[in-house]
């Protein structure tokens, strides 16, 4: 077998819901650290905490009619009944924000941290949410900050099916439950020592939590599958870098794992040359992405690698909302890779999003740019890109972190860390 196909074997075996601090996720990493273990790479866990919680479950009655649905993990216990007001869009919340009091608001608009705050402040009963058309119903979380400030707005994810029978509806009433709970989760690291004796590093990462109630096998088991045929290459590779490849946890609830390494590693972070995290993996047919944190040079080498490999990549600057956003905080270049739009990743964050649809060619183009990528770099004898982040790109990092993930407290330690080691 080769490298990918050993991966592929990985996704097959961890294709199940992984959600962060509960048994599933355990059972993963007892999988993949038994297959580091069988290949002799040694590893070590990270350990961190959390607020996280239980699947739960939500049904709402309206006209004789029951339907079912996720609660937002962690709401606790609730039954309540109501006015149902539907908002079809943000502008009409933003206008009259207080047409909402005491009412269950079925909304047409994403919840985003600023829509969730208006709502919030102007007190309806509840928020329902519905998921694209012919989609199951996702199961999002708070975000930890949320948890910390106190009282949680009780949001209901459903069909957008079910939600077109409840948009008749006048009257509903709810039943949900969804306990929240400090857990520990933990990234798994494998540290491989380069040839040369150097300080600094590449850093390779994927994360392998899913969210509740999916199977993950596009998002992200195939960047761990991938992560892991990296890991069994560059065994095999002997590079003259060293190299830190980590299985991040707590991603989907908002890059928990890869924020509390960077900051538990901040004083190294100048020694890190670059990351390259994999993220989205096993579409059959689909399109290549790789989005650029770093300077022209990066990118032009990111897009070289790619060409002469004869694989289309749509190569372009821009952030993605995964673990390489915390480094580039630290203003740490990085590479996303991902691979979007054919049938598991259109499934990503659902019960569908299943081992079923994935397959091993959805997974090599990405193996073969990642493991082009970091040859190429291993065997320069010179930097090919400055570990720099422009002017442009670091605008959009910073409010990604504070507007998007709700993260002010990361921002600002790693300001008052960079006030302090000037
Ligand atoms: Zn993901």
């Amino acid at each position: 077998m080769n490298y990918i196909e050993e991966g592929f074997e990985l996704l097959k075996e961890i294709s199940f819901e992984r959600l962060v601090g509960t048994e599933g996720e355990k059972k993963a990493q007892e999988i993949i650290t038994k297959y580091l273990k069988n290949n002799n790479l040694s590893f070590y866990l990270e350990p961190f905490s959390l607020t996280g919680f239980e699947k739960g479950k939500a049904s709402l009655r309206f006209n004789n009619k029951e339907i079912n649905g996720y609660p937002n993990g962690g709401i606790g216990d609730v039954t309540l009944e109501g006015e149902l007001f539907v908002l079809e869009s943000d502008k009409q919340l933003n206008e009259n924000p207080e047409i909402v009091k005491d009412k269950i608001v079925l909304i047409n608009f994403p919840l985003d941290i600023k829509n969730y705050e208006t709502l919030s402040k102007n007190l309806p009963k509840a928020v329902i949410r519905f998921s694209p058309p012919d989609k199951l119903p996702y199961h999002p979380s708070f975000r930890q900050t949320f948890f910390k400030e106190g009282t949680l707005l009780p949001v209901i994810n459903i069909t957008y099916e079910d939600a077109e029978k409840l948009s008749f509806a006048s009257k509903v009433s709810i039943t949900a439950h969804s306990l929240k709970k400090i857990v520990t989760a933990e990234n798994i690291i494998i540290d491989i020592k380069g040839r040369d004796n150097r300080k600094d590093k590449i850093i390779l990462c994927a994360h392998y939590d899913s969210v509740a109630t999916s199977p993950g096998a596009a998002d992200n088991g195939g960047g761990s599958a991938i992560l892991y045929s990296i890991a069994l290459y560059l065994k095999d590779f002997m590079p003259r870098n060293n190299f830190r490849l980590i299985f991040f946890s707590g991603e989907e609830l908002g890059l928990l794992g890869s924020i509390y390494h960077t900051l538990k590693h901040r004083k190294e972070t100048n020694e890190i040359k670059l990351v390259v995290n994999i993220d989205v993996a096993g579409d059959r047919w689909g399109k290549n992405l790789a989005m650029v944190l770093g300077d022209d040079e990066l990118f032009h080498l990111v897009q070289t690698e790619a060409n002469y490999l004869g694989i289309d990549f749509n190569v372009k600057k821009s952030i993605y909302s995964s673990d390489g956003m915390p480094f580039s905080a630290y203003s740490i270049p990085s590479v996303s890779l991902a691979r979007h739009g054919g049938r598991p990743s259109a499934y990503v964050h659902t019960a569908k999003d299943s081992i079923e649809y994935s397959s091993i060619e959805g997974l090599r183009d990405i193996y073969k740019l990642a493991k082009q990528l970091v040859t190429r770099i291993d065997e320069a004898k010179f930097s090919l890109f400055k570990r720099q982040i422009p002017d442009e790109l670091k605008k959009e990092i910073n409010s990604y972190f504070i507007d998007r993930l709700g993260e002010k407290t990361f921002i600002k330690d790693r300001d008052s860390f960079f006030r302090r080691n000037k």
